[in-house]
């Protein structure tokens, strides 16, 4: 589910200098550059007041320093990262430099910590899923594997009509049955086109599939297409194949990925209160789901927006809590942390679970977080 790079930025834990981590979008719009170099500085100007705080040793303070004028330095490099979100973290005394570049936009933040700030890429990166995107006319299907920022053209297949011009039929005077002929054929293409279709969604793991074209080709193809295989459709869009890149397709094919993984977001909100409130499987609020978490409960953690809320950690045994100097489980002394949504967001994960972000307006704006669980945990008194 998640890549190695990834998984080494969850287990890094420093013991000496903290984690500086910086999140930060360049403008797609070269002209907009100029503006990039700022913003990477006024974002790490609150960074400098920690580097000059009485609560670091001086080892500490020179490595933050030294991260500092590093990331600076992703600033001037803006010409090579148009359009993308730069998510980067950095301890030099413990040799950490990592550098996630993605074609999505992120919530620009810099955080220093004793571990990664991976909040905003666990719900992208580590879950980013695959879509089949098909591309129809009536002659002509394309197929493109979408999956983060990658778009591929898997394969194209041409209908038979086109495969073999010409042979010219005794019929082909007559209008109407030319045109029974080309509705036949269009007809054998789209259905050629399903099947394919189906064995890439198997083939590539994809669940969803995203139907492009022009208008009427898209409308023709999803009214034919089996139910089984319409019902994987999750949106579609409105292209020309004649000019399509497979650049273009993802551009087209996003808007109808966000809507469709919005509303979805929306729903799965929607089923954690509706459980919360027939007292089935789920938790709502930083206290319950903190207490699930422990237990290996949540299936999946939603979290409102970028909310924040400082907590505690016990590095020996993984407990999170809201307070206590000292762990409940072991008794070993417990770590400050300045988001503990951040760290129960990484174990939901580790123990194979999923992480919603939900940016949408919902009853979750007053609770911050809920999670929908494999099994009930009781609500703490
Ligand atoms: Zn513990």
């Amino acid at each position: 589910m998640f890549d190695h790079e990834l998984a080494n930025l969850v287990q890094f834990r420093s013991t000496g200098a903290p984690v500086l981590s910086v999140y930060f979008d360049v403008p797609a719009d070269p002209g907009e550059l100029k503006g990039v170099h700022a913003r990477v500085h006024s974002l790490l100007k609150p960074i400098h007041d920690v580097v000059t705080s009485d609560a670091l040793t001086h080892a500490a303070r020179e490595s933050l320093r030294a991260d500092i004028s590093r990331l600076e330095g992703l600033g001037e490099r803006g010409s090579e990262l148009l359009g993308r979100g730069v998510a980067a973290f950095a301890c030099s005394s413990e040799g950490l430099y990592e550098e996630v570049v993605l074609a999505r936009e992120f919530p620009e933040r810099a955080v220093v910590d004793e571990t990664p700030y991976l909040r905003p890429l666990l719900s992208t990166v580590a879950q980013a899923r695959r879509y089949l995107v098909v591309v129809v006319e009536r002659g002509r299907s394309w197929f493109f594997d979408l999956l983060g920022r990658e778009v591929d053209e898997a394969t194209h297949i041409i209908a038979p009509s086109t495969q073999r011009p010409g042979r010219p039929s005794q019929h082909d005077a007559d209008p109407q049955h030319v045109e029974n002929r080309a509705e036949t054929l269009s007809r054998k293409h789209y259905h050629a086109t399903g099947e394919a279709a189906a064995t890439l969604l198997q083939k590539t793991g994809a669940e969803r599939m995203i139907v492009g074209g022009h208008h009427e080709t898209v409308s023709e193809f999803v009214a034919m297409a089996p139910k089984a295989l319409r019902s994987r459709v999750v949106g579609t869009f409105v292209i020309d194949p004649n000019t399509m890149t497979p650049a273009k397709v993802r551009e087209c094919a996003q808007p109808v990925i966000d809507d469709y993984e919005r509303t979805e977001r929306t729903q799965l909100v929607a089923t954690a209160y509706e459980r919360v409130n027939a007292r089935g499987n789920a938790a709502i609020g930083i206290g319950w789901c903190l207490l699930a978490t422990n237990e290996s409960a949540v299936d999946t953690l939603l979290i409102h927006d970028d909310s924040e809320v400082p907590g505690r950690v016990c590095d020996n045994c993984g407990w999170l809590g809201l307070a206590g100097d000292e762990c409940p489980v072991d008794g070993r002394p417990t770590r400050p942390t300045p988001d503990v949504i951040d760290e129960t967001a990484e174990a939901v994960l580790v123990a194979g679970g999923r992480v919603e972000q939900v940016y949408d307006d919902s009853p979750l704006a007053n609770d911050v977080v809920a999670a929908l669980l494999r099994f009930p945990v009781v609500q703490p008194t």
